[in-house]
């Protein structure tokens, strides 16, 4: 299959979240299995020195956006067998601190920049000479790229357009931007009313990608439930309730050639289910690094996380305000919200021998943090896939999760199955659940055989990508076939 995949985000290149990882591992699985692919993304600063191999194409963008005419070169990259990525060099849009925001307000432009980036994506989906029959985009910021496929076919006689899929990996961030902006579309009017890409004067970009895509995928089965209710909708539910006959939830995979405890560059000590004395010595590393006092028989809870609502860090201060006079230490890894990031960092100052806190973007300390630490906490409001989990499993280190979207889909409790528990689950979003997640988890750490049946569950349990790849194999397929 010849398939175009396009993200605002992709790793190794940039990345602020999970998004990136998805992205990246889909292209290169869905590559090494034999298909022919094509990812496209901004070309951010640093990229260009970090990757010296980069190639300049012959492709010229010079497309429109409102009034202007805006240029673009593309650039590309063979990293792995069948997969090329091609980057979209754009100085005034993409070379900037980081990706989103600065300061954590949203770049005033953002409207134009993805839109842009959503016209590149098209243009090359029309014109790449291997053409395209599937384009997979993902998310707010190529959401627009359904509707520009659609419209040029009828219009301009695209007769073997490709079909779309859009994914979603967080509905809450919807690329919503005054109507003002439609106009940077260039599309006529047709498209922007109740049924098309309108949102309440506005024009929303995750809608168009739900509305004019083939098919739409989400990354966990729960979640693509929970979508559809009113709850987590995001105010889409009954958009996505009207095209549930082609919502798919595939819940994301773990790219294992990065994320394990074996071969892995960021770890000081390898180890294996059968062998563990290396993640003791990891873990003593990662006291040391974070200044805390290196105990092996103190519980150590991680997290890394944006520090944002939707990670449920709100209620992670309170149950630690609550569990902090019992034996436990906990190291945090993240950066958002300043009044979160002030807040963490004011616990560790007042607990010194049992919070640390790191903020910051730091993608080796994550792997240390996931090795290093005993359980790691996850008690999002919701969370659409989440990979934390996932990583920390395969680490054995045991998770605690609310019980929600990919969440819920990805760990086992004990009272689902005994023999084969992996991690703690909790259903209520409060400080009084968590908490008590937290004390069944120092339950668990007092036992040695129970530690060790977690941690051996957790270690086998495999999200590994070939599965992943194949579920959207066969979305792509049935897309190509209706
Ligand atoms: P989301 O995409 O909602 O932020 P996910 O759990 O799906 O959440 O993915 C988060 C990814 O970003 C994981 O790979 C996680 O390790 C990484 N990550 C988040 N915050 C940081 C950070 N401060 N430093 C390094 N990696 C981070």
């Amino acid at each position: 299959m010849k398939i175009l995949i396009a993200s605002s985000e992709v790793h190794p290149y940039s990345k602020s979240g999970g998004l990136a990882d998805m992205v990246g591992a889909l292209a290169k699985t869905l590559g090494r299995a034999g298909h022919e692919v094509g990812l496209v993304t901004p070309l951010y600063s640093g990229i260009l020195e970090k990757y010296p191999n980069l190639v300049q194409t012959d492709i010229g963008l010079a497309l429109p956006l409102g009034a202007r005419r805006v240029q673009a070169e593309v650039w590309s990259l063979q990293p792995s067998p069948g997969l090329t990525v091609y980057f979209i060099k754009q100085p005034e849009f993409y070379f900037r601190p980081s990706l989103y925001t600065e300061g954590g307000v949203d770049y005033a432009d953002n409207s134009q920049r993805f839109i842009y980036f959503s016209k590149c994506v098209a243009h090359l989906a029309r014109h790449l000479p291997w053409k395209p029959e599937i384009v997979h985009v993902h998310d707010w910021q190529t959401g627009l790229v359904p509707v520009f496929i659609l419209h040029e076919r009828l219009t301009e006689g695209w007769g073997t357009s490709p079909r779309t899929v859009y994914t979603i990996h967080n509905l809450a961030y919807q690329g919503n931007f005054p109507g003002a902006d439609y106009p940077l579309t260039n599309l006529p009017l047709d498209y922007y009313n109740y049924h098309g890409l309108e949102f309440y004067a506005h024009l929303n970009c995750m809608k168009a990608g739900i509305v004019y895509s083939d098919a739409i995928t989400t990354v966990s089965p729960r979640y693509a439930r929970e979508i559809m209710t009113g709850t987590h909708g995001c105010g889409l539910d009954a958009v996505l309730r009207h095209r549930q006959e082609v919502l798919y939830g595939i819940l994301n995979g773990v790219d294992y050639e990065e994320w394990n405890t074996q071969t892995n560059p960021h770890l000081k000590h390898s180890y294996t289910a059968a062998a563990l004395e290396g993640k003791a010595i990891d873990k003593a590393e990662l006291q040391k690094e974070y200044g805390l006092p290196v105990d092996s028989n103190v519980p150590l809870f991680g997290n890394i996380t944006r520090l944002a609502e939707q990670k449920g860090v709100d209620i992670q201060l309170g149950a630690l305000e609550e569990m902090l006079a019992a034996n436990i230490q906990f190291v945090l890894l993240g950066s958002g919200s300043s009044d979160y990031e002030s807040a963490y960092v004011k616990l560790a100052k007042r607990y010194p021998e049992k919070v640390a806190v790191r903020i910051g973007f730091d993608q080796g300390l994550s792997h240390r943090i996931e090795a290093g630490s005993d359980f790691f906490l996850m008690p999002s409001r919701y969370e659409p896939c989440g990979l934390n989990q996932m990583y920390s499993l395969r680490y054995g280190t045991i998770p605690i999760v609310r019980m929600t979207g990919g969440l819920d889909d990805s760990v086992v409790d004990i009272s689902e199955d005994a023999d084969h528990a992996n991690g703690i689950k909790f259903e209520e979003f409060s400080v009084r659940a968590l908490a008590k997640a937290i004390r069944k988890a120092m339950v668990i750490y007092q036992d040695a055989d129970i530690l060790r049946h977690y941690r051996e569950n957790g270690m086998q349990a495999d999200f590994s990508w070939d599965r992943t790849a194949e579920e959207y194999r066969i979305v792509y397929e049935e897309v190509l076939n209706r």
